[in-house]
């Protein structure tokens, strides 16, 4: 990382510039002190292209500073991590970044040091910060969307990991199968019965069209269940029972206060009653304390986190 550059007038948090890098699009935000959203913009990321990326971050961040007229520290939320060993971009599904010496490249071209986290550390570091986790001591995010990510903050601050993939959980196997879970769905991983395959959006379109269902989305399969569908209830029920045993194996290892679920799965509201009534016989407690929420910020909550990445 470079160190402060004339962009930056070093000791000053006034502002903080958090950007949430996605796969289709890019959400930049300006936020203050106190987390009141000064700036907020999405532009279409470009696809394919890493040099077109650097200059639209670059140029977001430019923008910003401009319109607010203020200089500010840079936080970017990525899918996928900073590699530890080699400085470059691994485990990201926007595949263009992969072995790309995207913090180098950006701090050179801000002129000041940028920090990164994946999307599930984001989401984990707003919800814990001043979310649906303000307060608590340790917080396990967990998006539920396209994949299954999962990310650990402690005292707000991101558990990174040696291999920078602390909350990995999606690629573990779902813990205690049943009968026609094991060996589970063929993962891209190149493993078969990850979490992902039975958590994730799609997972949850494929359980519903292998009970002889027409293929739905989950949202619609959500929306079914409401309306006491029976297949759907059904797929459900089927899922909390899985998320319930994925959640409860990782309280048996970190043992959060608060689990936020953040993606497009986290408006299912039966999520939030029926896991918990669930969970209790996989943890080894007698009883079990930690809270199952939505995250607060919704949405926002990716890009929130990468503007906390910088701290006070
Ligand atoms: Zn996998």
């Amino acid at each position: 990382m470079s160190s402060c550059g004339p962009g930056l007038i070093a000791g000053s948090v006034d502002m903080r510039i958090g950007i949430d890098l996605g796969g289709t699009k890019i959400e930049g935000i300006a936020m203050d002190d106190d987390g009141t959203v000064l700036w907020r913009r999405r532009v279409p990321a470009p696809r394919e292209d890493y040099e077109a990326t650097l200059v639209a971050l670059v140029t977001l961040v430019r923008t910003i500073e401009k319109d607010v007229a203020q200089s500010g520290t840079v936080g970017v939320g990525i899918p996928g991590t900073i590699s530890p060993a080699t400085g470059v971009v691994k485990n990201a599904n926007s595949t263009w970044l992969i072995g790309r010496s995207l913090d180098g490249d950006l701090s050179r071209m801000l002129e000041r040091p940028v920090r990164f986290a994946n999307d599930a550390n984001c989401l984990a570091i707003s919800e814990a910060t001043d979310g649906a986790g303000a307060g608590a001591e340790v917080v396990f995010g967990v998006i539920v969307g396209t994949g299954t990510g999962g990310g650990v903050v402690v005292r707000r601050q991101a558990l990174i990991g040696r291999n920078a993939v602390a909350g990995e959980w999606g690629h573990n196997p779902l813990p205690w199968p049943k009968a026609g879970e094991w060996p589970g769905p063929p993962c891209y991983c190149g493993r078969t019965g990850c979490i992902e395959t039975f958590l994730s959006g799609p997972g949850l379109a494929r359980d519903y069209v292998e009970s002889d269902a027409e293929r739905r989305s989950a949202e619609e399969i959500a929306h079914r269940a409401e309306r006491g569908e029976p297949r759907a209830l059904a797929c459900l029920d089927r899922y909390e029972d899985r998320m319930a045993r994925a959640l409860a194996s990782v309280i048996n290892i970190i043992d959060p206060d608060v689990i936020v679920l953040g993606g497009g799965l986290s408006n299912v509201e039966r999520l939030y009653t029926a896991v918990p009534r669930r969970w209790g016989p996989f943890v080894f407690s007698d009883r079990v304390d930690t809270r199952l929420v939505r995250a607060a910020h919704g949405d926002s909550s990716g890009v929130r986190g990468a503007a906390w990445l910088w701290p006070h």
